[in-house]
C-alpha cells in the first residue's frame, strides 16, 4: 500500500521514552537481530502522536521485515517511516498508518477480523498479535501465496489467507467484529458493510485519486459513517472476471 498519510495532520514531535519493557516481550521474535530497529520504529510512531500502547506492544513484537519478500528488504528500510514495495505494484503500509487503523479498530482479544489486501501479511500478524481472529484476502496469487508462507514462519499459522477478490467479503466466516481495508475502492463495498456485526467497526480508504479513510460503526442495525484523515492507499482492484 500506500500510505502517505495526510499533511493536515499534526504531528506532535515530544519524544517518549519506549515503555515496553524487556518484561513485555513474550513473543520469541524479540529474540531476532532487529530490536534495536523496532524500538525506534516505535519512538517514531510515538512521534506522530500515537498513544496505543497495546497496538504498540504487538507491532514491538512483530518482526516487519520479515514479511518483507526478500529481494525488497535491501531496497527499503523496513522499520523506516515510510511504506515500501512487496512488488506486484504493492507496498506495505507505513508504521504509523497500520498502528493508526489497527488502533480504531478496537480490537478484544478472540474479535473475528476481516483484512482486505494480505499483501505482505504484515498487518494481519499485527492483528493476531493482539489476540484476533484474522481473515485476510488478497487478490494477487503470488502476495497471498508469500503471506501464508511469512505468516506461517513467523508464528502466525492461524491467520486464514483467502486468494480472491476482497469485494465480495467472506461470507462463510462473518459476522465480522472488525473489517480494515488496505486498498482503496471509489465506494464503500456493500458486502463489507453487510458482513459487519453488530457494534462492528469497519476502516476503510475511500476515493479515487484523492482518497480519506472512513470509519463505519453498526449499532442498533443503523451504519454511523464518519470521515477521517486523508491518505494514500494503492487502488482496490476490480476482478474483471465478475
Ligand atoms: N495490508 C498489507 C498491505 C496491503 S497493500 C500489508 O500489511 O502488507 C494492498 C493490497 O491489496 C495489495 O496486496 C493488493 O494486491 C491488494 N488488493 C487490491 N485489490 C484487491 C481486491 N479487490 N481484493 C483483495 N485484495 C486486493
Amino acid at each position: 500500500m500506500n500510505s502517505t498519510f495526510s499533511s493536515g495532520l499534526v504531528l506532535v514531535f515530544a519524544l517518549t521514552a519506549v515503555s515496553v519493557s524487556c518484561a513485555d516481550r513474550q513473543s520469541d521474535h524479540t529474540g531476532d537481530d532487529k530490536v534495536a530497529e523496532r524500538t525506534a520504529m516505535i519512538e517514531q510512531i510515538r512521534a506522530h502522536g500515537f498513544r496505543g500502547e497495546d497496538v504498540l506492544k504487538a507491532m514491538f513484537k512483530v518482526p516487519r521485515h520479515e514479511f518483507i519478500p526478500k529481494r525488497y528488504r535491501l531496497l527499503c528500510d523496513p522499520y523506516g517511516d515510510h511504506p515500501c514495495s512487496i512488488g506486484h505494484d504493492q507496498t506495505i503500509s507505513q508504521p504509523y498508518i497500520v498502528a493508526y487503523m489497527t488502533e480504531k479498530l478496537a480490537i478484544k482479544p478472540g474479535d473475528r477480523i476481516l483484512e482486505i489486501g494480505t499483501g505482505s501479511g504484515y498487518q494481519a500478524a499485527v492483528l493476531a498479535e493482539m489476540g484476533a481472529n484474522v481473515y485476510s484476502i488478497e487478490i494477487v496469487p503470488e502476495l497471498a501465496e508469500h503471506a501464508r508462507a511469512a505468516l506461517s514462519d513467523q508464528g502466525y499459522g492461524g491467520v486464514k489467507v483467502l486468494t480472491g477478490d476482497g469485494y465480495r467479503g467472506w461470507p462463510e466466516h462473518s459476522p465480522f467484529d472488525a473489517i480494515i481495508v488496505t486498498c482503496a475502492p471509489e465506494d464503500i463495498p456493500r458486502a463489507l458493510v453487510e458482513q459487519l456485526a453488530e457494534g462492528g467497526r469497519m476502516i476503510v480508504p475511500v476515493g479515487a485519486g484523492f482518497q480519506r479513510l472512513v470509519i463505519l460503526r453498526k449499532t442498533g442495525g443503523e451504519v454511523k459513517v464518519e470521515n477521517d484523515l486523508p491518505v494514500r492507499f494503492v487502488p482496490m482492484i476490480k476482478d474483471r472476471s465478475d
